[in-house]
């Protein structure tokens, strides 16, 4: 098999090894296509806690042993602790991703558990498949944030995060839905999953803010801009720290709400919303031009709305 091996900061090479026997339980899935994300090319830029060397991809669809297309819910837990009972996989103590701390989706062939495989309906295009994994995030964070038709809604960054949310607001019949993004194609796909307003500051408050982007300007910016007695969601992870004046979180009865991955439940309704999205929002790279977008992402060219890993 050939794999796109990270192995340090801005080090992304092609390996090729014998495609490994899967275990018992588990087969070696054939990717066709695996999606780009904030994780990819900040991780490019500075791996943190991934294993080194490790293949990155976590946004998986691809090929079962009998031919049949499969996405990857990419989550494990230990299966034996209150959270895993519960189905809330990430908050378990030894969490895994597949494409963290398992190699994943960027080469031919990514070993999975069969447990982990979701069948893709037949009207789920393998472009909007690369959708199913962020939208999913954003279902979670919809979900965690509570919101109602009534609440006038903010989402910073229109990635595919950020797109995730706007659809889980329009779905839900919000009638203020502002993205803030300074990219023009990335506004208008935000508008064509139905954002009423584009910006690229946000000026006004809103009921709920969504921060997909987890600098510390756009922290602070999604908790100025939650009135009073809102909710703030936080998904982003551009950078861990930053330094926070809670007076006016306490003053103005602000919740602070954090939002980590998905349950499969919400992995599996994600396929639904992901639908929404059109194939040419997808833009592929294959082994030999990939680091050069994930390079482009990093000095901050959003023009590529969705960015994919086809290995052919
Ligand atoms: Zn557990």
């Amino acid at each position: 098999m050939d794999a796109l091996l990270l192995t340090g900061p801005r080090q992304l090479i092609r390996a090729t090894a014998p495609t490994p026997v899967a275990a018992s339980g588990g087969q070696m899935l054939r990717v066709v296509v695996a999606g780009i994300g904030g994780s990819e090319y900040l991780s490019y830029l500075s791996p943190g806690m991934r294993t080194i060397p490790g293949v990155m991809g976590h946004s998986i669809a691809g090929l079962d042993d009998e031919g049949q297309r499969m996405l990857v819910f990419p989550l494990r837990g230990c299966e034996h602790c209150e959270y895993c009972a519960m189905g809330q996989l990430q908050l378990c103590d030894n969490w895994t991703l597949t494409g963290v701390q398992f190699d994943g989706g960027l080469a031919t062939h990514c070993a999975v558990r069969n447990t982990q495989l979701v069948p893709m309906p037949d009207s789920l295009s393998w472009s909007q498949a690369v959708f199913v994994e962020p939208f999913a995030n954003a279902l979670n964070s919809w979900q965690r944030a509570a919101a109602q038709s009534t609440d006038s809604i903010a989402v910073i960054g229109a990635g595919s995060i950020g797109l995730g949310v706007v659809a889980c607001a329009a779905q839900a019949g919000c009638e203020v839905i502002c993205v803030a993004e300074p990219t023009v194609e990335r506004q208008q796909a935000a508008h064509q999953l139905g954002a009423t307003d584009s910006c690229v500051r946000l000026e006004q408050q809103y009921s709920v803010v969504f921060d997909t982007v987890g600098s510390p300007e756009s922290r602070c910016w999604a908790i100025d801009h939650t009135r009073k007695g809102g909710r703030t969601v936080f998904l982003g992870f551009a950078t861990p720290d930053m330094v926070l004046d809670m007076s006016e979180v306490i003053r103005h009865q602000k919740q602070l709400i954090g939002s980590f991955v998905y349950s499969r439940e919400q992995f599996e309704q994600a396929i639904t919303l992901a639908q929404c999205c059109p194939d040419d929002w997808v833009q592929y790279f294959g082994f030999d031009d990939l680091e050069a977008q994930l390079q482009r992402f990093s000095m901050g060219d959003f023009s590529c709305i969705k960015a994919a890993f086809r290995p052919e």
